[in-house]
């Protein structure tokens, strides 16, 4: 088959970065195209946890070292509901631990093995166009250095996120498009303070929702429910922390520790889905097909393990000749997929104040994070969910 490349990929994300490390092992040829610089994609504060499933992947690929070195192994979530604080020991009820290893590393890690490699990364390079999906050879219309160009590929990998443009490039009543907006957002900074400890923290408080996390021995991720249309600026440094003490201080448990923040932001809140993630020769994956709330740490696991179904049928096409595991790309992933979906909405649901609750919503909320923090399958159900359920590497 005649092409400019075999495998274009848009998004150097961890989707698209990963992918195009999977098929460049194997010998397939790819391009990546990238509309940010090499600074803004390596350094973006975004996701900081990974489900063992992303781990085996990573360390199947000899990307664990650092990883191995640096992450930090979390055990437990603490709820904090009551007025007090309620343990679920994840690693004692599935045998898997959680893996604070933040987004940036992982982006790290693979665009040094793109390096090692000497395999090219084409930053500012945004995709403009996308055309011939339908046939057998797509062009991908590109700008580079000012000038408009083009390439031909056998196949087109749409990991360039929400905002990107290779799902517009479906032609309408393909795809169908399941959306939930939630009427809250989530003000997260990021603060130069070791944690109160190293185990991850959510509290279903009368005033909101709150999260403690990390990101490093000395960096402490922390999250406040706010309104949608909130600005970070609007909240001031004493604002946050006196907030954030008030929604996750409980007895016996230890304290939220202030300290100096260094990035604050706010981040709306919704779940995307579209089904199937695929058109003619176009393959979506990540954030490009499915975006879930952040209160289950899924969006950067769900990205990787879509590439773990995508690069083995793409490897597969290539050696074999073989369309089948293309073909069924999308219902096989879709299929995780929809289960993290659900996931991601129970917990927002189960922990966050919706406007005009009414007191019985309320009761059984708390109903609800009774029941699963003190009962076995109760703690089971969130223990494997949070964990991960199984790639399909
Ligand atoms: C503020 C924020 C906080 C988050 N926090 C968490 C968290 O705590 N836990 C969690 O699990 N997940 C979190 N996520 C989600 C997680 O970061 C994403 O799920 C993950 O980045 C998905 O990876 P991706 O490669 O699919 O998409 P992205 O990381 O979005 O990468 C897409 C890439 O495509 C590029 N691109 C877009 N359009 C074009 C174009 N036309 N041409 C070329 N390139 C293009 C973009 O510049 C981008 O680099 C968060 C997301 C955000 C935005």
């Amino acid at each position: 088959m005649s092409a400019d490349t075999q495998v274009a990929i848009v998004g150097a994300g961890p989707a698209g970065l990963l992918l195009s490390h999977m098929l460049g092992e194997a010998g397939i040829d790819c391009v990546v195209f990238e509309r940010g610089d090499r600074e803004h994609v390596g350094t973006r504060l975004r996701a900081g946890g990974l489900e063992h499933g992303a781990v085996d992947l990573l360390r199947s690929l000899g990307l664990g070292q650092r990883l191995d070195a640096i992450g930090l192994l979390v055990e437990r979530t603490d709820f904090r509901f009551d007025g007090r604080g309620h343990r679920v020991d994840f690693k004692a009820a599935t045998g898997h631990n959680f893996t604070i290893y933040p987004q940036y590393e992982i982006v790290t890690d693979l665009l040094a093995a793109h390096a090692a490699r000497g395999r090219e990364v084409k930053f500012n390079t945004p995709v403009t166009r996308i055309e011939g999906l339908d046939g057998e050879r797509p062009v991908i219309r590109y700008e580079e250095g000012g000038a408009a160009r083009q390439l031909n590929c056998d196949f087109v990998a749409g990991c360039d996120g929400y905002h990107g443009v290779c799902r517009p490039a479906i032609p309408a009543g393909v795809i169908r498009v399941y959306e939930e907006v939630y009427p809250f957002g989530w003000l997260g900074i990021l603060a130069q303070v070791a944690p109160p400890s190293l185990e991850v923290a959510y509290s279903c408080h009368d005033d909101g929702f709150a999260m403690s996390s990390f990101r490093a021995p000395e960096v402490s991720r922390l999250y406040l429910q706010c309104e949608s249309d909130d600005r970070a600026e609007d909240w001031s440094d004493d604002r946050i922390w006196s907030e954030l003490v008030r929604r996750l201080d409980v007895p016996e448990r230890p304290a939220v520790r202030p300290g100096p923040i260094v990035q604050k932001s706010v981040t709306a809140m919704k779940s995307f889905v579209i089904e199937p993630m695929q058109y003619g020769r176009l393959f979506m994956a990540g954030d490009a097909a499915h975006i879930v709330p952040p209160t289950g740490a899924k969006g950067l696991n769900s990205a990787m393990a879509d590439i773990s179904v995508l690069a083995p049928a793409l490897i597969d096409f290539y050696r074999r000749g073989s369309r089948a595991r293309l073909d069924g790309y999308s219902a096989q992933a879709m299929q995780r997929v929809w289960q993290v979906q659900r996931f991601a909405a129970d917990m927002c649901r189960l922990l966050h104040r919706f406007p005009g609750m009414s007191d019985f919503e309320r009761r059984m909320q708390r109903e609800r994070l009774a029941y699963m923090t003190g009962t076995p399958t109760g703690v089971l159900t969130y223990a494997e969910n949070f964990v991960g359920l199984p790639f399909d590497a």
